[in-house]
């Protein structure tokens, strides 16, 4: 087998040379616990600083709104839990949407057990939330609005800034999930009225298992991990310092390189496209056409089944996947798709393809013969597709 193509970057991201370069030091030299007092505790201390200086930076945020965390995951069930606890007296009622992370959507059927309401917004046919639909939803008693930035199956960028205004003018605190954007789209939390927002380093070539929540300096939050007094003494546990440390060097190094490789990858994602719906008949892009990530396309192919396409890619050495990670592996529709209103059946044959800076031209080119090739065949032993093929030459 040739090379890998990787084109799974929504899943996870290769980790920079110079982010585990940035690392190592903190593993092997300074260990010290960053409480401690001697100077190789220091230096944890500074490292972790420094980190949050720079994410703040990135955001136009300050430095002791950056809580670091061991992830998306727990950024998510932090901002929810967190925010639904400490707002109880005033109101049960979060909206959020059908499309987000089941980090989010889970954490709010928990929230529902505890006696909470949660709203969710749908979506429209490609995947922008209904605004108006939102603000109607809001009540007396509503606390929160979680709405994620961009969506990792499809890419959709959502309509922040109007969110943000919407939930500023009624008062309410505003949670965005921006794990699949932070890195890849300029965001300044001020600007856009954001109270919380969640991010993962391995999204942008960071390590794995560290992330943050950002909290603006007036939201009144419970800590979520009780015990030592790190992060403000509202996330215990001793700092992840490698991890943090990998985290800074990503977020510099995203936010540098940003505008080149969204224009980069947008270049080449739009070849993708343009190339895959051309040539291969029945097919449709799932998501909005422009107002997407620039890595991210989600194609459905009609009568293909999403997960023989995805074996036969990967027997190539081509990484794709057929939707979020977490839904891989279990033959469920999507539920971003099922939100599209994609009927099950092409719901079921979806395809998404997210590349990197490192995704060149040529492998663009071979993905696209690649699929192809394997939907023609998958086709050609599909029942469904040969009745369909009768009844359109009768
Ligand atoms: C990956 C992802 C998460 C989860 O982040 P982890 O760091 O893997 O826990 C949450 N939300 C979105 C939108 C994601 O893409």
């Amino acid at each position: 087998m040739g090379k890998l193509i990787y084109l799974d970057n929504a899943a996870t991201t290769k980790t920079s040379p110079s982010v585990v370069e940035a690392m190592l030091p903190y593993f092997s030299e300074y260990y010290g616990n960053a409480s401690g007092i001697y100077s190789i505790g220091v230096k944890s201390r500074e490292a972790v600083s420094k980190s949050r200086e720079v994410i703040a930076s990135t955001l136009g945020a300050k430095p002791e709104e950056i809580y670091f965390t061991a992830g998306g995951s727990e950024s998510d069930n932090w901002a929810l839990k967190a925010t639904a606890e400490a707002l109880r007296e005033k109101g049960n009622h979060i909206i959020t949407t059908k499309i987000e992370h089941h980090a989010i959507l889970h954490t709010c059927e928990y929230l529902q057990k505890q006696g909470f309401a949660v709203t969710y917004i749908n979506v429209d046919e490609n995947g922008l939330v209904k605004t108006e639909e939102l603000e109607q939803a809001i009540r007396p008693e509503t606390i929160l609005i979680s709405v994620m930035f961009a969506n990792n199956e499809i890419g959709t960028i959502q309509p922040i800034r109007e969110i943000g205004a919407i939930a500023k003018k009624h008062g309410i605190l505003f949670h965005t999930d921006a794990v699949q954007a932070y890195g890849q789209k300029p965001i300044r939390v001020d600007d856009l009225n954001i109270a919380m927002l969640s991010a993962s380093a391995h999204k942008l070539n960071g390590p794995k298992g560290v992330g943050f929540l950002y909290i603006r300096r007036d939201v009144r939050i419970r800590s979520f991990i009780h015990g030592g007094a790190q992060e403000r003494k509202r996330r215990a546990g001793t700092e992840n310092v490698p991890g943090i440390a990998g985290f800074g060097q990503a977020a510099a190094e995203a936010a540098e390189t940003m505008e080149k490789r969204a224009a980069y990858e947008t270049r080449l994602r739009n070849e993708l496209i343009d190339r895959i719906l051309k040539e291969i008949p029945y097919s449709r892009l799932n998501g909005h056409r422009t107002r997407r990530l620039p890595n991210n396309a989600n194609f459905s192919f009609q009568f293909v089944e999403g997960e023989s396409l995805l074996i036969m890619l990967d027997m190539e050495g081509i990484c794709a996947s057929s939707g979020s990670a977490c839904t891989s592996g279990s033959l469920d529709p999507s539920h971003v798709l099922l939100a599209l209103g994609l009927p099950d059946e092409i719901a079921h044959g979806s395809l998404r393809l997210t590349l990197s800076a490192e995704t060149t031209g040529e492998e663009i080119a071979t993905t696209v013969e690649t699929i192809k090739r394997i939907v023609a065949r998958l086709r050609s032993m599909s029942p469904q597709y040969e009745d369909f093929c009768r009844r359109r030459s009768s």
